[in-house]
């Protein structure tokens, strides 16, 4: 059931208070990952996004959207894509910019690695102020694909990213599990 489903990935999240500075409540998935079952679960509600959004591509974020994206692009039988930090992918990138609390930062996706036509569902484990997925939304349009919709494990309400990504959406569904 739904409400199983969330029980069972919430007992398999610790909460790490002051990590990795005061005052933020890191949501450690190192206890999913290990519990198959309960990662079997989450990648089987991933899968089923999939299938509903009908995509062809799978975008994980580094580094923990990596974890949770790739075993789902093998059971739904279509291509994993990484989205990284800048500087890490060796071929011709498409780069963008965003905004962090102090600062900003940047993340590349191979220029070729999606194309016209191809459905992307980029998936991560937390959405905290939206800023990261917004910029991967912006990446996979300028790459010339179309969001089918964004998948996270846990969205953190009181950052409302689901507001700042709504804009970037374009229609296209969030989904947190
Ligand atoms: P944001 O761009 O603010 O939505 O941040 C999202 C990225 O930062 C994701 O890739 C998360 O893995 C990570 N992140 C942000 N806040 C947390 C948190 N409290 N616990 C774990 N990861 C987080």
């Amino acid at each position: 059931t739904p409400d199983g489903l969330r029980e069972l990935l919430l007992s398999r999240i610790a909460d790490v208070p002051d990590h990795p500075k005061p005052g933020v409540v890191f949501k450690d998935i190192t206890p999913l990952l290990a519990d198959p079952a309960a990662f079997g679960a989450l990648t089987d509600a991933f899968v089923s996004l999939c299938e509903r959004y009908e995509a062809d591509k799978v975008v994980g974020l580094e580094a923990r959207g990596f974890i949770l994206a790739a075993p789902v692009a093998v059971r739904a039988g279509i291509g994993f894509v990484p989205v990284r930090k800048a500087g890490k992918l060796p071929g011709a990138t498409l780069r963008q910019a965003y905004d962090l609390e102090y600062g900003t930062a940047e993340i590349e996706i191979h220029a070729d690695a999606v194309a016209p036509g191809d459905r992307v569902l980029v998936i991560d484990d937390v959405l905290a102020t939206g800023g990261t997925a917004e910029a991967s939304l912006e990446l996979v349009r300028r790459a010339g694909a179309e969001v089918a919709g964004v998948a996270v494990l846990m969205e953190l309400g009181f950052l409302a990213g689901r507001q700042r990504l709504e804009p970037g959406l374009k229609g296209a569904p969030l989904e947190a599990l």
